[in-house]
């Protein structure tokens, strides 16, 4: 089973590359480090100090199962763009990186 979800995880990163016009060489050297994940926004917010805190969660991290609802945000690289895009849609919330998963953007 954890074969098959690999080999899904490979192809869904292949198709995506495929679809955003990147070269073969780029592509190669990104499908050897795997990191294209789904990334979700965590609603609703938790509040924090003055105002409401929105986090993103990669698809794996266990703390996704706990969030009451949430709202997909695409497959990027890494946890900053797929902040970027969620702060496109969301010009006027708070949004950084779970702490368990997208360590690199929390407390930003
Ligand atoms: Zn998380």
């Amino acid at each position: 089973m954890q074969i098959i979800l690999v080999k899904e995880g490979l192809l869904r990163n292949f198709l995506t590359f495929i679809l955003r016009g990147k070269s073969y060489q780029e592509i190669s050297s990104n499908m050897e480090n795997c990191n294209i994940a789904l990334y979700y926004l965590n609603l609703p917010p938790k509040s924090e100090g003055k105002g409401l805190l929105y986090e993103i969660h990669k698809e794996d991290c266990p703390w996704l199962e706990q969030v009451e609802h949430s709202e997909l945000i695409g497959d990027f690289l890494n946890c900053r763009e797929a902040i970027n895009k969620a702060q496109l849609d969301h010009p006027d919330w708070k949004i950084e990186g779970c702490f368990y998963c997208s360590k690199d953007c929390h407390n930003l």
